[in-house]
């Protein structure tokens, strides 16, 4: 079961930003308002993810471990309305597989008494005092896959791709704080934002909001249901452009899809003259049995039964913005 475990890991955890995607989508899933994310060397010495959710019970932290453990899914019929980030109880048991992981938790039961400890080594369960909420630490990933540690770059890059991880989820979550320690410093920080103005100005610099225009547009797909797009594309500027700053959410959940991607280049293409993509974040709301979110291990890549109609109501909503007076 450990080998199993380590190849699933393999599908799921290629670098520490992994690891900590998965880990602030529990601590979401938990309820949390404020998140803080701790690393040692770019995340391979420690990472260390602290919420104040609403906990495990202490004689539910083992099972948290195993593998296909999942607390939020009963049927396959719910599957197909997943409303939380995690359904398939694998990101535990793979993290744990390859590295030497310690969860803290104290859950709001309060019948469970204080917070308990336990270390996925030893299976040790001891007490410990500490509020209402989850601290998952994960130490020295990769100790067991040498090969897989080999290909990791230095510690500032993996740093980069665990506060681009974070950011994703900031940017989904408004109301929810952030902050991310690297090495005892405070490397970024996003206090609860009372609107995604406020927190896309936040995370992506005050200036975005001046130069971007926002999108907000409904259609109706062929079954009835509604397609909704939401958020801020950015006015095509070549000084800012780059290409890592396209954010798309599907139901609150960030993706990389190609028709999603593919849209939005096409309602640029008049605008861009030839410039690089311009920054924006989508956030598109759409019937959860119209998508397939258990595509790909990681959750990243989605399927639209009718990605057709996708594609037009993205492309239509964001030429509508870049069309319109801007306020
Ligand atoms: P999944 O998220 O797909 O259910 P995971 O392996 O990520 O699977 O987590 C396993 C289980 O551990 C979850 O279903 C949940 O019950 C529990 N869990 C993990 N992290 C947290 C957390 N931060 N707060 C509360 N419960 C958690
Ligand atoms: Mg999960």
């Amino acid at each position: 079961d450990e080998l199993v475990s380590q190849i699933a890991a393999g599908e799921v955890v290629e670098r520490p930003a992994s690891v900590v995607r998965e880990l602030v989508d529990n601590a979401l899933d938990a309820g949390a308002r404020q998140i803080v994310v701790r690393l040692l060397a770019g995340g391979v010495r420690l990472i260390s993810v602290e919420d104040d959710g609403l906990g495990i019970a202490s004689d539910e932290l083992a099972l948290a471990l195993r593998r296909h453990a999942t607390s939020k899914i009963a049927s396959l019929a719910e599957l197909e309305t997943v409303g939380t980030m995690g359904f398939r109880g694998e990101a535990l048991a793979a993290i744990h597989s390859i590295s030497e992981l310690t969860l803290h938790s104290r859950s709001s039961q309060a019948a469970d008494g204080g917070g308990w400890s336990l270390d996925g080594r030893s299976g040790e369960l001891r007490p410990v005092a500490r509020g209402v909420g989850t601290t998952v630490e994960v130490r020295e990933l990769f100790f067991a896959t040498p090969a897989r540690r080999k290909f990791l770059k230095t510690d500032a890059t993996e740093l980069a791709h665990c506060i681009e991880a974070v950011r994703r989820h900031a940017l989904a979550r408004p109301e929810v704080g952030f902050a991310i320690w690297h090495e005892g410093k405070l490397v970024e920080q996003w206090r609860p934002a009372a609107s995604l103005d406020a927190r896309l100005a936040d995370t992506l610099g005050a200036d975005f909001i001046e130069r971007s225009v926002a999108v907000d547009s409904e259609s109706r797909a062929a079954n009835g249901s509604t397609i909704r797009v939401r958020g801020r594309a950015g006015i095509p500027d070549a000084a800012r452009a780059r290409g890592d700053q396209q954010f798309c959410y599907v139901n609150g959940r960030f993706v990389r899809d190609k028709v999603l991607m593919h849209a939005a280049r096409s309602a640029y293409e008049d605008v861009l003259h030839g410039q690089r993509q311009p920054i924006y974040a989508l956030y598109l709301e759409i019937d959860p049995a119209r998508v397939d979110v258990n595509v790909h291990p990681t959750k990243i890549e989605v399927r639209f039964r009718e990605s057709r109609e996708v594609h037009q109501a993205v492309r239509h909503a964001i030429e509508d913005a870049l069309a319109a007076p801007r306020a």
